[in-house]
């Protein structure tokens, strides 16, 4: 039981310090098994193993000092090697009682709710992206515990996911102030099972999470791997469903998709209702800019939205961020905020975003501007009605793309750079020589760069 807390916690520990490539590549493989009076960890090969002792280990100790008040032994082990050999018997640490070992933090007295009064159901823009998970949400503030429990949200980052689980919580607290509602975030929910173990207070812990109205714990997906937190959360989350108790989770992927989850766990979130947020469309993305202005206290010209929402197609949080941009730099120019002040203001994320545009969408542009098959824009056809719409759509690519000049020529039936060179530099000139060359290629540049 020590060794699944204890390794909650240094999961909790490392994937705050890394990326979560890093995470991902090293940490998550490693398990950690009780043998004797041992801890032996073991990684999946010895490069991992490697790293991981001589980067890690001083903060694996550390945690060991916080989670059994001394340092146990660790041997380190590479997966189901055949010997079973130590890798490094040496490492072997023995306890220095006193070193290292913080005070145990005790758990603090926690506001039944950490709830941000801004992200209401109000202030939440409907669209055909979220119309579904927004009707199970206000269903679910109506009538708490009684219509989908738990309610399951998931999606990408910035989709939204957040502002509803909160929108919840505020809604439930508008018609009864008295319920008992808890926000949080995953991250500590985990450091709260960590420090229930280490102030030897699990009782309370369960007390506390056991005598919710309503629980709502945003990206679940951080449970990933605890196991100790996993087992704790079971028996809260069953408690309350049991008593008709809201739950709410979110979390960035469908359930089964979270690897390093219970399977009790995951058939459990299927029995109230799992439901998806997808990308905003355009007039949803319209939409919101115009309700953030709104909020914000003034009145954004359609024009403008329009514009920002087009070019800023990823999430919800990078619109808001453009919007953002876009106020700063108009107030800071003392400037009105016009599609103008907006180009320009957003000049970097417009040129990343013409930089992604792919050497399919020129050629298919480009053939379609001739009235030419894809297909004979990339073959070996050499007469002039399809060799020029072929160079016009390799100095795009040029233009348009990271690529190299070999892959644009590879792209283009399988031909070398010198081609590709030669087909630009005759673009080039004809640009300045021939007007109608000139004027067809800047309507597909704009055509393609939006
Ligand atoms: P997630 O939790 O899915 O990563 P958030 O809920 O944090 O995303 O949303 C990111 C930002 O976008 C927040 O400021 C939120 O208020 C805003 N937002 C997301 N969806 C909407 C929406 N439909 N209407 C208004 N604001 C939204
Ligand atoms: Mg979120």
């Amino acid at each position: 039981m020590q060794e699944n807390i204890f390794w909650d916690s240094c999961l909790l520990s490392l994937e705050k310090r890394l990326s979560p490539q890093q995470f991902n590549a090293w940490i998550r493989p490693l398990r950690l098994i009780k043998e004797g009076g041992s801890l032996i960890l073991t990684a999946p090969n010895s490069f991992t193993l490697n790293l991981v002792r001589e980067r890690f280990f001083s903060e694996i100790n550390r945690q060991a000092g916080l989670i059994y008040g001394s340092i146990p032994n660790f041997e380190f082990r590479v997966q189901e090697s055949v010997s079973a050999a130590k890798v490094v018997p040496d490492l072997t640490t023995k306890a220095q009682p006193g070193l290292g070992i913080k005070p145990f933090t005790e758990i603090s007295p926690r506001a039944y709710s950490k709830l941000n009064h801004n992200l209401t159901f109000e202030n939440f823009v409907i669209g055909k992206a979220n119309q579904l998970a927004f009707a199970a949400a206000t269903q679910v503030a109506e009538t708490p515990g009684c219509s989908y429990n738990p309610l399951f949200i998931y999606g990408g980052v910035g989709l939204g996911k957040t502002h509803l689980t909160q929108a919840i919580g505020n809604q439930i607290k508008l018609i009864k102030p008295d319920a008992k509602i808890c926000y949080m975030h995953a991250e500590r929910y985990v450091s709260d099972v960590v420090r229930a173990y280490q102030s030897n207070k699990f009782d309370e812990f369960k007390q506390y999470y056991h005598s919710l109205d309503i629980l709502l714990i945003d990206d679940i997906q951080f449970f990933a791997g605890k196991n100790k937190t996993q087992e704790e959360f079971f028996y809260a989350f069953n408690t309350l469903i049991d008593l008709q108790k809201q739950v709410v989770l979110t979390s960035d992927t469908f359930p089964k998709e979270i690897s390093g989850l219970e399977s009790r766990l995951v058939s459990r979130f299927g029995w109230g209702l799992t439901i998806c947020i997808e990308p905003p469309e355009l007039e949803m993305r319209v939409a919101i800019l115009l309700k953030k202005a709104s909020l914000s206290g003034y009145t954004l010209d359609d024009a403008v939205a329009f514009f920002i929402a087009k070019h800023v197609n990823s999430n919800v949080r990078e619109l808001e961020g453009a919007l953002k941009r876009v106020e700063a730099f108009a107030k800071f120019h003392k400037r009105e905020i016009t599609v103008e002040a907006s180009r320009e203001a957003l000049r970097d994320i417009i040129v990343a975003q013409t930089r992604q545009i792919s050497v399919e969408n020129i050629q298919r542009t480009v053939a379609e501007y001739y009235r030419l098959k894809v297909s004979e824009l990339i073959s070996k056809k050499r007469n002039r009605n399809i060799a020029r719409p072929r160079q016009v759509a390799m100095t795009l690519a040029r233009e348009l793309t990271p690529m190299s000049l070999p892959e644009i020529g590879a792209t283009f039936g399988g031909r070398d750079h010198s081609t590709v060179i030669h087909a630009c530099k005759t673009i080039d000139n004809l640009k300045l020589s021939n007007e109608s060359t000139a004027s067809d290629y800047r309507i597909l540049l704009q055509s393609l760069s939006g």
